[in-house]
């Protein structure tokens, strides 16, 4: 129950399905709720001019409201929310809160990279130059006018407003890098990760396959082990496109890739070759091993049921790395077996140069 609401409160103020600025921006916005409320309770107590508790107040009201609204609206505001923060919010509890002897600078700093994060191009320049210099001038002012500052009340309130600052502003800081540098890994490993797997049935695409068969075939090399690639093709398949169309056909490669992922350990590797092709590398294995496993995959496939009563058959062609080989001679070679496979009537497997296991 709590773990739903959790799940929930996450998925509607944080969700993936909304642009990165505006999650930022969100943890921003509880963060300065959940401060105005500690520097509301504090002004309240001291009794603080009217005029800066009634803003203060409001300003929470506000926030309350704005926590249960739809996210669209939210999404609408985000930007005058922090335009409003940034120059009348933070600037009025600079004075408000002993000028540059207090502590409003320091949220001064997290509305800044607040800013420089939600807009962009020209208008971030321009906004982040202005918001700099709407605090040189409070600061200027302050320095003119002190009777516009409120001072603190004593050395203990300074101490306590500053510790207290301190570690809110520093803490909402790091929380806000560390959420933006850990969505920054997460894009880079799914970018990274896209880009070795084939779009339509998720296996590794043929740029994965190079670096792999290379660095198996040296290994192999190095610890006189055998590296085996399984080549194998779906049977008469443009005729499934032909007939069913090529939506049809999609979904039957992903059965397809599925099946033979399921038939495999997790340390094979599954690749789509070519259209209706798909190699399979196995690295420590044996050759009987390796004939059998093959034959479980042309069983799995032909056991598939498809709309349409369509069923599939495959024929697959195994090879065996040879110390010198590169990684055009193993793919040649198993090429080479699938063919075979082909000529001798399909829906079957061969090994090397021989014919194995015709139970269909
Ligand atoms: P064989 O038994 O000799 O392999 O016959 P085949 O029909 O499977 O072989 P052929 O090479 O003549 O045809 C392969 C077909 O695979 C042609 C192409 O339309 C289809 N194909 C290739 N890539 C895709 C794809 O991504 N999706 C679909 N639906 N079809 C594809
Ligand atoms: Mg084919
Ligand atoms: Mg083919």
């Amino acid at each position: 129950m709590i773990n739903r609401l959790k799940q929930l409160t996450i998925q509607n103020y944080f969700g993936k399905q909304f642009p990165l600025d505006y999650r930022v921006y969100m943890i921003f916005f509880f963060e300065s709720y959940f401060i105005s409320i500690l520097s509301a309770i504090t002004n309240t107590m001291l009794n603080k001019g009217l005029f800066g508790l009634v803003l203060q107040w409001s300003y929470i009201i506000f926030c309350t409201v704005m926590i249960f609204v739809l996210p669209r609206i939210r999404l609408t505001l985000q930007k005058p929310h922090l335009l409003f923060i940034t120059f009348i919010y933070i600037p009025f509890l600079y004075f408000q809160t002993a000028g540059y002897d207090g502590t409003a600078l320091l949220f001064a700093q997290l509305g800044i990279f607040l800013l420089a994060i939600v807009f962009s191009g020209k208008a971030r320049i321009i906004i982040i130059a202005l918001n700099i210099l709407n605090y040189l001038a409070c600061i200027i002012v302050s320095q003119l006018y002190p009777q516009l500052v409120t001072p603190h009340n004593g050395p203990v309130a300074l101490l306590i407003d500053l510790i207290v600052a301190l570690i809110l502003s520093f803490t909402g800081l790091a929380i806000l890098t560390i959420y933006i540098s850990k969505v920054f890994a997460d894009n880079s490993n799914t970018l990274a990760e896209l880009s070795i797997r084939d779009a339509l049935t998720g296996v590794y695409n043929r740029r994965f396959m190079t670096d792999f068969l290379q660095r198996e075939l040296d290994r192999a090399r190095q610890t006189g082990s055998r590296v085996y690639v399984l080549m194998l093709d779906i049977d008469h398949f443009k005729r499934i496109n032909d007939t069913y169309g090529h939506g049809f056909g999609d979904h039957v490669l992903l059965a397809c890739a599925q099946a033979i992922q399921n038939t495999l350990r997790k340390s094979d590797v599954i690749v789509r070759y070519g259209g209706e092709e798909f190699a399979i590398i196995m690295p420590a294995q044996t050759p009987v091993k390796v004939a059998d496993i093959a034959e479980r995959i042309r069983q799995a496939i032909s056991s598939l049921r498809f709309r349409y009563n369509v069923t599939i058959t495959v024929s697959i062609g195994i090879e065996e790395s040879q110390p010198d080989d590169t990684i055009e001679d193993i793919l040649i070679r198993a090429d080479q077996c699938m063919y075979k496979a082909k000529q001798n009537g399909r829906n079957r497997v061969v090994v090397g140069n021989t014919t194995m296991n015709l139970s269909f």
